[in-house]
């Protein structure tokens, strides 16, 4: 009897995925480069529907005609070596999926060396981490759609599921599945950096014990900001240490570690002129938490404001900080969404903006309550041009703006740095003005430079001779 499936790399996600497949009923061939990686997981399972090989060949063999191969291996230069190894013994039909974190260009670079042999290469965003691996991610497939629709049915069963709706669709052609695992992302560096300045504002403005604050998050947690990088920020604040008794997050180092798919996000938009300034200074707030030893070092030189303003009234501000942070969930998701509309055309891809705010719903770490509304928003109106635009944001980001103002402005007054919640707030302000100040700028690059400008009134280019 031939496999359905096989899955490479069985590290911490391909094991995982392997484990969801059989128990989907799935015959899976799963193989891994060094042996204990294999031995370690077919000792999990009783061997009924899960085969390791310890020779590709035999993998490969062992596989039902066209074959479909999940690979699980780290990003970059190893996904070109498991495809090398795994050529010789393919066939034109076969089908390889990449559902690692690997880069959308590197993706299309693969699919273009691999259509001429007749192998359909699908790059295959997971979201979800381990549990969502085991128990169903996010998956987001992009690449040809006959493949897609082969691998379809293992795919949907393996997808997190709600409504008893799959958190599985077809994305779009060659690297739009990586690309939209890569915003995906950069927004939840985002989400994550905006939940930490919440944490921040209770913590150190408002005065509030982490318990207090674990309260806090989990009453969010019943409402409009019901998601789960809320859910697991308040069971985070909940943990004691084992060594000392404190608060868990009070003993974890401040330095920020990050993978290089947040960046992805930053200079693709910056490459391509989307606006994406909040995910960005997500990724800078990483960047300046590693100056550990710096910062340590500034803090004994550098001062912030000496009065540290008044007493505020604890609801009155926990409510502020609770509209400052949706409204700037608000801004950032409508930059990563807007990012992925931007790119779409430019690529051609026409991605399903509606399904993938639907797929992000279930399984992945930036599932959200709100993604319902999102969805909603592109079903209405396709080619919205901003989320922040549609007629539901519109009216909420009215109602919460002055709740955002308010603690972006304590923050400033108080000396607290607000990387996100500030840039979602700027944002805003830059987005809803139909005229900015860029004359000014168009009016210094024709003087020194004689750029040349447009002018509002008239058609055409002109250029003064300023002096
Ligand atoms: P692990 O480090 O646990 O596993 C990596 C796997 O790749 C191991 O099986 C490893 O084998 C194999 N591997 C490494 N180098 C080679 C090579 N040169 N040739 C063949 N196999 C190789 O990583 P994860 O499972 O966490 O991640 C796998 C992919 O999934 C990555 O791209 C990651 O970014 C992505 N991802 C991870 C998530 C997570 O939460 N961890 C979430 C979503 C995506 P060995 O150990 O024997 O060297």
């Amino acid at each position: 009897m031939f496999n359905s499936i096989g899955v490479i790399g069985l590290g911490v996600m391909g094991s995982n995925i392997a484990l969801n497949m059989a128990s989907k009923g799935e015959q899976v061939a799963v193989y891994n480069y060094t042996r204990d990686l294999t031995d370690q997981l077919v000792a999990k399972l009783d061997g009924q529907s899960l085969h390791p090989y310890y020779e590709i060949q035999d993998f490969v063999q062992s596989l039902e005609a066209p074959r479909k191969i999940f690979l699980m291996v780290t990003a970059g230069k190893a996904i070109d070596s498991v495809i090398t190894s795994l050529l010789p013994h393919l066939e034109s039909g076969d089908i390889i999926m990449d559902g690692g974190n690997s880069h959308y260009v590197d993706t299309e670079r693969r699919y273009d060396e691999l259509k001429p042999k007749g192998i359909s290469y699908l790059g295959v965003g997971v979201s979800g981490g381990e549990v969502g691996a085991l128990k169903g991610p996010s998956i987001m497939p992009g690449g040809d759609k006959d493949a897609y629709e082969k691998v379809a049915p293992i795919l949907t069963k393996i997808a997190a599921k709600v409504n008893e709706e799959p958190c599985c669709t077809y994305i779009g052609p060659k690297g739009s599945g990586h690309f939209v695992k890569m915003v995906h992302n950069g927004i939840e560096y985002a989400d994550m950096q905006l939940i930490a300045e919440a944490y921040t504002f209770l913590r150190e403005r408002l005065h509030l014990e982490v318990n207090e604050i674990a309260d806090i998050f989990e009453t969010w947690n019943q409402g409009e900001l019901k998601s789960y990088l809320i859910e697991i920020t308040a069971e985070i604040l909940r943990k004691k240490d084992e060594v000392t008794g404190l608060p868990l997050i009070d003993v974890i180092l401040d330095k920020a570690g990050q993978k290089g798919t947040g960046k992805w996000t930053s200079m693709q938009a910056i490459d391509n002129g989307i606006p994406a300034s909040i995910i960005t200074e997500a990724l800078f707030a990483r960047y300046i938490s590693a100056l550990k030893e710096e910062r340590m070092n500034a803090e004994n030189i550098l001062t912030g404001p000496e009065n540290v303003g008044q007493e505020l009234d604890k609801n009155e501000w926990i409510d502020y900080i609770r509209q400052a942070l949706y409204m700037g969930k608000v801004c950032a998701y409508a930059q990563g969404f807007t990012q992925y509309k931007m790119s779409s055309e430019l690529y051609g891809w026409d991605l399903p903006l509606k399904d993938i705010a639907l797929i992000f719903r279930g399984g992945c770490i930036i599932r959200a309550e709100f993604l319902n509304v999102i969805s909603e928003a592109y079903q209405e109106q396709p080619n919205l041009a901003n989320l922040l635009i549609s007629p539901y944001f519109a009216e909420k980001v009215t109602d919460y703006q002055a709740g955002l103002r308010k603690v972006v402005c304590e923050g400033i007054i108080s000396g607290i740095s607000f990387p996100c919640l500030s840039s979602s707030l700027n944002f805003y302000d830059s987005y809803r003005k139909g005229i900015s100040n860029a004359n000014i700028l168009q009016a210094q690059r024709d003087y020194f430079g004689a750029h040349t400008y447009e002018r509002r009134d008239l058609a055409g280019v002109f250029h003064t001779d300023w002096q």
